[in-house]
């Protein structure tokens, strides 16, 4: 079965638990964006992605892309369907109406993403730096450079690659050696190898723009001193540019998407941004891939989660545990004509499978309000007119990403894995194809960098370096948008504060022992995002109990809602003691000294 969009659960979460239709509509350029406008669009993208993207997935994973003298073809398939994705508008569903997009909020483009993703991790990735490279280059580039590469992004006439790894620079990118010569001209000649690059080379669109971090000959070592340069795979003249796939990489999984080796030698190119601040231009492309990133984790989660739910509903197997433990206990049974005891059940029936499938969908509903809650607070710090209002969604933004990042992408390939539990042995054979999902959801842990990477981003980057303060804030606004819900669940109120006293406590300890927070990062981060779904869930049942018990029919909302209170957030305990152990131990060891 292929993946199918459902419109109406991502409406809920949009409009019934987030209400950010007012929100977009207070910010100048999305006056126009109501209800019926959103719900149009993605009633679109829904078919779109239903009947163009998802039926080219499984081609995708088994033909592959191909890689002959120099040149890579994707898949059978890929070109019609890319073309119709241009076609259709869809890359420049929110890149301003001036280089061809459509201005549209962010957080809609984010949603139809995770639905792409979910249909076709492969395929998908080739469109995916769209959107980063769009605003890398809206915010850094000269006008000579906008004038003749932005709307060719924004419209996906081109695609666009992120050049960053090299063989022996991939978490530590201060180790970047590609060189970056300065021309009379003003160009840049580009000389070097990075490895891993996805869309490097393809036959999806005539010319690629590659972004290539590298470093000016008066570069200082390390990550201050690299620059970031803009190479055309074509010219501007149309002559052939001096960058080179090598080969491509055989993979896990990922297979629509060819990921390169790529040569450059002496390329002909043009500095994006100022010389050596190659980092912070490149950084507005990896925030926007990052939580595009996160949307993949809950796209593919989905995914996995559909086909697993539909298996289960036709799947027969064993009596219903009742009888077992009826029988175990030699309790009184029904009699031997009992017609329900000779039954054997369907398994979305027995309790071990009802969990796995409730708890996963808890992580997928859980995640989409915090997900879509950081793609409007994205909206919010680029179009609002009060600068205390874009402050405000920046530290939001900045926060929650690299949490989103990993979480998601964890349980995306975890909650696979645990989705192919379902199918038992048919789930490991390929016909059922969800093995394809535990494969492709694997590199999402590893690519946008690491989800240690992540982890060491919002402990040791983000929330050590004012106290604690701007988490103490974010975790404030939680609170509030509780309190102002008139939810004033206890237990999340209570896991708010057990989190700003636990930042507290490793700030204090970090000064003791300054191993220490990178030992309880990925601790740290997971506690995050447990007290974060949470909130989410309180917010969920706040806004399914306003509608009524018609939108809960069959538990959609009830169910996922019970799982995530009994299997997943009791790890919030365990991590959170972990980490003040951790701490503990410092602080206590200074103490005894
Ligand atoms: C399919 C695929 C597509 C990719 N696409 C692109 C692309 O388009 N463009 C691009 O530039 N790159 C791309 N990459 C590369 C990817 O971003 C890197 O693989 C990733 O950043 C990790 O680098 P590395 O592989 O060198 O691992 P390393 O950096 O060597 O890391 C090895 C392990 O050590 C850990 N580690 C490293 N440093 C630290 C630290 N300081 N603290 C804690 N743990 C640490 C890592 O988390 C990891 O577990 C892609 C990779 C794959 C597999």
């Amino acid at each position: 079965m292929n993946y199918q969009p459902h419109p109406e659960d991502v409406r809920f979460v949009l409009h019934a638990v987030l209400d950010s239709t007012p929100q977009l509509r207070a910010l100048g350029p999305f006056a126009e964006v109501d209800d019926a406008l959103q719900c149009q669009v993605l009633d679109e993208a829904a078919k779109f992605v239903a009947d163009v993207v998802a039926p080219v997935n499984r081609i995708g994973d088994e033909v592959g892309c191909r890689f002959e003298r120099g040149e890579v073809h994707t898949p059978p398939g890929f070109r019609a369907a890319y073309r119709a994705f241009v076609d259709g508008g869809w890359p420049a569903l929110s890149a301003d109406t001036e280089h061809g997009g459509q201005g549209l909020p962010g957080v809609l483009e984010a949603i139809v993403f995770e639905w792409l993703s979910g249909a076709n991790h492969g395929l998908t990735m080739a469109p995916g730096l769209l959107h980063g490279a769009y605003e890398c280059l809206k915010h850094h580039g000269s006008e000579d450079l906008k004038a003749r590469y932005l709307a060719q992004i924004a419209t996906g006439e081109s695609l666009a690659t992120m050049c960053l790894t090299e063989a022996h620079a991939g978490s530590d990118l201060g180790q970047v050696r590609t060189r970056a010569v300065p021309q009379p001209d003003g160009s840049i000649q580009v000389e070097g190898s990075k490895i891993f690059i996805s869309g490097g080379e393809h036959d999806l669109t005539p010319n690629i723009i590659h972004l290539v971090l590298c470093r000016l000959p008066d570069a200082v070592p390390g990550p201050k001193g690299l620059s970031l340069v803009l190479v055309p795979k074509h010219l501007p003249d149309g002559a052939r540019n001096a960058v080179h796939c090598e080969s491509i990489e055989e993979k896990m999984g990922l297979h629509g998407s060819p990921t390169c080796a790529m040569r450059f030698d002496r390329a002909t190119g043009w500095l994006v941004g100022a010389p050596h601040r190659g980092l912070a231009a490149i950084f507005v492309m990896m925030n926007s891939a990052r939580l595009h990133c996160a949307v993949q984790g809950i796209g593919l989660l989905d995914a996995a989660w559909q086909k697993a739910d539909a298996y289960a509903r036709e799947r027969r197997q064993m009596k219903a545990p009742a009888h077992a433990v009826r029988a175990a206990l030699a309790a009184p049974t029904p009699g031997a004509n009992d017609p329900d005891a000779q039954q054997p059940s369907l398994i979305a029936e027995h309790p071990a499978i009802r969990r796995i499938l409730d708890t996963q969908r808890s992580w997928i509903d859980g995640a989409r309000v915090l997900a879509y809650r950081t793609a409007v607070q994205l909206d919010v710090a680029k179009h609002a007119a009060d600068p205390k209002a874009r402050e405000r969604a920046q530290r939001w933004c900045a926060l929650v990403t690299p949490v989103l990042k990993a979480a998601c992408t964890h349980q995306a390939f975890h909650g696979a894995s645990d989705c192919l539990q379902v199918f038992g042995g048919h789930g490991y054979v390929r016909e059922s194809g969800i093995e394809q999902v535990v494969r492709d959801a694997r590199v999402t842990m590893i690519y946008e960098g690491t989800n240690e990477i992540q982890a060491i981003d919002l402990l040791v980057r983000k929330v050590l370096p004012d106290g604690g303060a701007a988490m103490s804030g974010v975790l404030i606004e939680l609170r509030d948008a509780l309190e102002a819900a008139r939810d004033t669940d206890a237990d999340v109120q209570r896991r708010l504060a057990q989190l700003r006293y636990l930042t507290t406590s490793i700030v204090m300890a970090a000064q003791a022992d300054p191993r220490l927070p990178h030992e309880v990062a990925d601790d740290y981060l997971r506690v995050v995002m447990l007290a974060m779904m949470a909130w989410a869930w309180a917010r969920i049942d706040v806004a399914a109990g306003a509608h009524g018990s018609g939108d809960d029919e069959d538990g959609r909302w009830s169910r996922p809602a019970s799982a995530f209170r009994r299997h997943v957030l009791p790890e919030f305990d365990m991590r959170l003691g972990m980490v003040k152990r951790a701490c503990d131990a410092v602080t206590g060891a200074r103490a005894a000294g």
